[in-house]
């Protein structure tokens, strides 16, 4: 038997969100943007690394002038205490003062990470701030947390893929997918 090294279609993992719908989606939520946003020069922000495949998809959806920054918070379950506080492992490069602040998310789950991020921008003087997320669990909620463009709702369920890892791995798969057993 040869060897199968396919990633993206390993038997270890179960489709939950398809490429095709994520495409289709992304493509709704970047003209509901643009929408919003006419002519205004929004700055989105990625929250690294999780956010980099959805940012790069739905700034190409989005048919407006605007700018980019990166943010880094530590990782999921790691030094993440109950008080919600978030570490930054690496911050922004440009300032927030009078900016229209777009934070793009991956998932949001507990809210523990954007409402930390939130406060954080509204204290350094973003004119306002929103979130994108791809993806919500919302029965996860630990703190009250609102955004204003949601990809799709999910179960409790642990996803990967689209830039979302296990252990950083399957960050790659083009579609939002469950890890079996
Ligand atoms: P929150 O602060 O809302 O609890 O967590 C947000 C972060 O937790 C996300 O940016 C992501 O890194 C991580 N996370 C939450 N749920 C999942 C999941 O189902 N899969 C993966 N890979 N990461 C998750």
């Amino acid at each position: 038997m040869p060897e199968t090294t396919s990633e993206f279609t390993s038997p270890n993992l179960s489709v939950l969100i398809p490429a095709d719908k994520i495409r289709e989606r992304i493509r709704e939520m970047g003209q509901q943007i643009a929408s919003d946003y006419a002519g205004r020069r929004p700055e989105l922000i990625c929250v690294l690394k999780g956010a980099m495949i959805f940012l790069s998809d739905l700034a190409r959806a989005i048919d407006l002038n605007l700018t980019f920054d990166y943010i880094a918070v530590s990782s999921y379950g790691k030094e993440k205490s109950s008080s919600g506080e978030v570490k930054i492992v690496k911050d922004l490069d440009e300032p927030l003062q009078g900016r229209d602040i777009i934070l793009v998310e991956d998932i949001l789950d507990t809210g523990l990470t954007l409402s930390y991020l939130v406060n954080s921008f509204k204290a350094r003087g973003a004119t306002s701030i929103k979130i994108a997320t791809l993806l919500n669990k919302p029965e996860r909620r630990k703190v009250e947390v609102h955004a204003d463009y949601i990809g799709f709702d999910i179960p409790d369920e642990f996803v990967v893929g689209y830039g979302l890892d296990y252990a950083e791995r399957y960050r790659n798969l083009p579609y939002i997918g469950v890890v079996k057993g």
